[in-house]
């Protein structure tokens, strides 16, 4: 008899699984859908033998000195800044936009001051920021809006950025300074030897057992099991009985190259040329040395995985009805990006993990024959 039995092996599934067993004794058993472990996150030596990420790149960071050392745990870790560059205008300039991308796109020499002078010039009033439109306009202006995200937010979501919620773009900030850091968050680091080795040191518990390439369902009526833990799209759990929740997909285009090098940065995002959005050169990210190097571009889907939750209003009022039905039907416990419609970083939904954990293990119903 397992205590539980844990849908999905990324960060949700793994942490729980992970400190069910080795904090509380319990009995678990972990099953993925997919042939691998670290849900999203998964990352391996490809044919040339280049670390890279299955489902595109993958950066940790987090304010949140809980979940790094909770991850230090399993992993030690490479110190790791990542930086964009965007392609406008035929220049590859900064993003998140600061005072060196204003300057290198004008021809300007301006001071720190004064391009928060010049921001307040282009700037829209808003009286009510509500939508991913109105975030980056009443912050830079509809020019710079034009260049740098209108489209790109058109190809990645396929909607205009008046359709999205304000979160989607207020992920990427503005700045006055020369700050080209794309977060600013107190830890930023990669797993030192990448994130599948952490997940796999996570699982190894003698408590945890893992079944890959099934289906929860296969398996469900013949495996005992007290409660569920389960991290997949929460609209399949019920049989999408109120409508489907749109999740954004991509499709992962991999190349190696026989160079040693292929672009002049981590990620060079491109808003207003190609089908894809953006392309990641993977040895800056691992610190990887080579001859060859691997990229993979991200070509937004309609269809496919579900990757990316859409914030927009719409939205939230269908996943309501599935939360109110999640929270009412006992025994299984829903964590995680897809679980949750979240749009939530790694760090979140490790911090999100080991708060149900934490729920778990104080509930009075913990079971006493144990
Ligand atoms: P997932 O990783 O999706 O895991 C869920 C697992 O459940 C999957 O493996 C799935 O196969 C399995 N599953 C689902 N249904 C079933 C079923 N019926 N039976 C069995 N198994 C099932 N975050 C960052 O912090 N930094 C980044 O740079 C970053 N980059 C990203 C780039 C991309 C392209 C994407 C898509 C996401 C990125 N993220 C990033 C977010 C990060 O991937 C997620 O926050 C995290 O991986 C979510 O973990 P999770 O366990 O909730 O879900
Ligand atoms: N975005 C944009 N232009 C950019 C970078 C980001 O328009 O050059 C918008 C776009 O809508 C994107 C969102 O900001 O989906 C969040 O960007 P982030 O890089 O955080 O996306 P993720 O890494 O989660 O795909």
């Amino acid at each position: 008899m397992f205590d539980y039995l844990i849908v999905g092996a990324g960060f949700a599934g793994s942490v729980i699984a992970e400190r069910l067993a080795s904090q509380s004794g319990k009995k678990v058993l972990i099953c993925d859908r997919r042939n691998h472990i670290g849900g999203n996150a998964y990352d391996h030596y490809n044919d040339a033998g280049i670390l890279v990420h299955r489902y595109g790149p993958h950066i940790f960071h987090t304010n949140s000195r809980d979940v790094f050392d909770y991850l230090s745990n399993f992993t030690a870790w490479r110190p790791y800044e990542h930086r964009v560059l965007a392609s406008v205008d035929g220049l590859l300039l900064p993003i998140p936009i600061n005072l060196d991308t204003i300057n290198k796109l004008y021809g300007l020499k301006l001071t720190s001051f004064q391009v928060e002078e010049f921001f307040a010039s282009v700037a829209e009033q808003k009286d009510y920021i509500r939508t991913s439109e109105d975030v980056v306009v009443s912050k830079v202006g509809r020019e710079l809006y034009e260049k740098f995200f209108r489209n790109y937010t058109r190809k990645q979501w396929g909607m205009d950025p008046s359709e999205l919620d304000k979160s989607v773009t207020a992920r990427v900030p503005t700045r006055t300074n020369r700050d080209d850091r794309y977060f600013t968050d107190t830890y930023q680091a990669m797993p030192l030897h990448g994130f599948t080795r952490m997940f796999e040191n996570m699982l190894t518990h003698p408590n945890i057992k893992v079944m890959l390439n099934v289906d929860y369902r296969e398996i469900q009526k013949v495996i005992p099991y007290r409660e569920i833990v389960y991290t997949g799209p929460v609209d399949e759990f019920f049989d999408y009985r109120f409508g489907k929740l749109p999740y954004r997909s991509l499709e992962f285009k991999h190349e190696t190259h026989d160079k040693p090098l292929f672009q002049s940065a981590p990620v060079i995002n491109y808003p207003n040329e190609h089908a894809y959005t953006r392309a990641t050169e993977f040895k800056y990210l691992t610190g990887q040395e080579h001859l060859k190097t691997s990229i993979v571009y991200e070509l937004p889907q309609a269809e496919g995985d579900p990757y990316y939750p859409v914030p927009r209003p719409e939205n939230a009022e269908i996943y309501k009805k599935y939360k109110a039905i999640a929270d009412a039907t006992p025994n299984v416990h829903f964590v995680g990006r897809l679980a949750t419609y979240k749009y939530y970083n790694m760090d979140q939904v490790v911090a999100q993990a080991l708060a149900t954990y934490a729920k778990l293990s104080e509930r009075s119903t913990w079971h006493p024959e144990d």
